[in-house]
C-alpha cells in the first residue's frame, strides 16, 4: 500500500517549483506564486480521478471525515453509524462535532452489515459511515437504499481504498460524500493530507469555508473576505499538496503493482482447504492494498499468525489484537477518557459502551489475517513470500 515506497524525482520536482518561490500557503501571495497553485492542481486532478464535480484538500484523513460532517451540518447530538473494525479516526472525528458514534457490526465483507445498520437507526441517525478498509468496500448499494429510505447521508471512508470501484464508480464517489487520507502510509501520500469529494455544490462550498476558518474566498483581499459561519483551520500546506500532484499521477501504476502482487499472494493460498477469502460485494473491484483471508477458527488464525512472522513474512495483521483498528481494544473510547470534560449529551449516550457485545464482529475478525501488499517487493520477493505463506498456513488449517 505505501506510497512512500516509490517517492522519486517527480515528487522532488514538485516541491522544489514550491519551494523556488517559498509560497508556502494555498491561499493569496498571487504575484509571488508564480503560478503555483498545487492544492488547487492536486483538487481538479482528483476531482477528475473520482468523477466528481468537486474535491477538498485539506490536512489529513481526520480531518476530511470531521469536515465532510461538519459540510453536511453534522453537529451535536446527532447520531453516526459506523462498523467495529475502522481506524480510531473515525469516531474521532464524530466526537470532535459533539456528535455521537454507533458502533455496529461488520459481515464477511469486514465492512458495515447492512442489517446491523437498519437495526441501529433512531430518530437521531444522520449518517452512515461504511469504512472500506483493508482495499475492499462495503456493500453500497444495500447501504444507500437504506440511507434513501430514512434519509440518511451516506459518507465513505475510502482511506484505505483509493482507487477501488463499485458498480463502474470510484470508491469515495458513490456516497453524498467520500474521504480519503494521504498520510504518510497510505496509497498515495503527501506526507500529510486528506481530501473529500462530492457532487454536492453545497457541502462542497461549506467544506471550502470552513475548512479555512468560515473564509468565503470572495475577492483578492484575504483580509477583507466574510465569515458566513464559524470555522476551523484543516488546511493543507502547498509542500503536501505538491507531493500529492505526483503520487496522483502514480495510482493507476500503483494499483496495477498492487494487483500483481496480491494476485501471486492469493494463488498461492486458494488451494489450501480451510483458507477462504474476504467477500467482496457484487459489482465492488478492490485496490488490492492488502490480501484479507479467514483461517477455520481463532485460535487457528492466532497460531498462524504469530508463525508466519518468524518465518519470515512480515507485514501481516491480526486485527482482532489491534488497538488502534478494531472495537475490543479502544478502551479509552469505552471508559470515555478525554483530557477536558466531553459535553454532558455525549457522555450520557455512551454511558453503556463498555457493555456492548459485537459477536458477528468478533467472528469474523478473531479469524481474519491481513497481508500488506507492498510496492517496493521484487517479484521474486512476492513469489518467496507467497510460498511461505503457503508453507505457514497449511499447519494450521
Ligand atoms: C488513515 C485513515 C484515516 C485517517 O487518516 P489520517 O490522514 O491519518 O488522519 C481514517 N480512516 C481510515 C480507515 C484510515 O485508514
Amino acid at each position: 500500500m505505501p506510497g512512500f515506497e516509490l517517492f522519486g524525482d517527480n515528487e522532488r520536482k514538485e516541491v522544489q517549483d514550491v519551494l523556488s518561490t517559498g509560497v508556502l500557503m494555498r491561499y493569496g501571495f498571487d504575484g509571488m506564486r508564480q503560478g503555483h497553485w498545487k492544492a488547487r492542481e492536486l483538487e481538479h486532478a482528483l476531482a477528475q480521478r473520482m468523477q466528481t464535480a468537486h474535491a477538498q484538500l485539506l490536512s489529513s484523513g481526520t480531518a476530511a471525515l470531521t469536515v465532510a460532517m461538519a459540510s453536511a451540518g453534522i453537529g451535536a447530538g446527532d447520531e453516526v453509524i459506523l462498523p467495529t473494525f475502522t481506524f480510531v479516526a473515525s469516531f474521532e472525528a464524530v466526537l470532535a462535532l459533539g456528535a455521537i458514534p454507533v458502533l455496529v457490526d461488520i459481515d464477511d465483507t469486514l465492512t458495515l452489515d447492512p442489517r446491523a445498520v437498519e437495526n441501529a437507526i433512531t430518530n437521531k441517525t444522520r449518517v452512515v459511515m461504511p469504512v472500506h478498509m483493508c482495499g475492499s468496500m462495503a456493500d453500497l448499494q444495500a447501504l444507500r437504499s437504506i440511507c434513501d429510505k430514512h434519509r440518511l447521508l451516506l459518507v465513505e471512508d475510502a482511506c484505505q481504498a483509493i482507487g477501488g470501484t463499485y458498480q463502474g464508480k470510484p470508491l469515495g464517489s458513490y456516497g453524498d460524500l467520500g474521504c480519503f487520507s494521504f498520510d504518510y502510509v497510505k496509497t498515495i501520500t503527501c506526507g500529510e493530507g486528506g481530501a473529500l469529494i462530492t457532487n454536492n455544490e453545497t457541502f462542497y462550498r461549506n467544506a471550502d469555508h470552513y475548512s479555512d476558518h468560515g473564509h468565503d474566498h470572495v475577492g483578492n483581499d484575504r483580509g477583507a473576505e466574510s465569515h458566513p459561519f464559524l470555522g476551523y483551520n484543516y488546511r493543507i500546506s502547498e509542500m503536501n499538496a505538491a507531493v500529492g500532484i505526483a503520487q496522483l499521477a502514480r495510482l493507476d501504476d500503483f494499483l496495477a503493482i498492487q494487483e500483481k502482487h496480491y494476485s501471486i499472494m492469493r494463488n498461492a493460498l486458494e488451494s489450501i482447504p480451510g483458507i477462504s477469502f474476504r467477500r467482496v460485494p457484487e459489482g465492488g473491484v478492490e485496490n488490492y492494498s492488502f490480501l484479507n483471508f479467514y483461517l477455520p477458527n481463532e485460535q487457528a488464525a492466532r497460531e498462524a499468525h504469530a508463525a508466519l512472522g518468524p518465518a519470515g513474512v512480515d507485514a501481516c495483521f491480526y486485527w482482532y489484537d489491534n488497538n488502534w483498528h478494531y472495537h475490543r481494544k479502544w478502551d479509552h473510547l469505552k471508559q470515555l477518557k478525554s483530557l477536558g470534560n466531553l459535553n454532558s449529551e455525549i457522555r450520557e449516550r455512551l454511558r453503556n459502551m463498555p457493555d456492548a457485545r459485537f459477536t458477528a464482529s468478533d467472528h469474523w475478525m478473531g479469524r481474519t489475517i491481513s497481508s500488506l501488499v507492498k510496492l517496493g517487493w521484487s517479484e521474486q520477493e512476492v513469489h518467496k513470500r507467497a510460498t511461505t505463506m503457503a508453507e505457514v498456513l497449511k499447519q494450521y488449517c
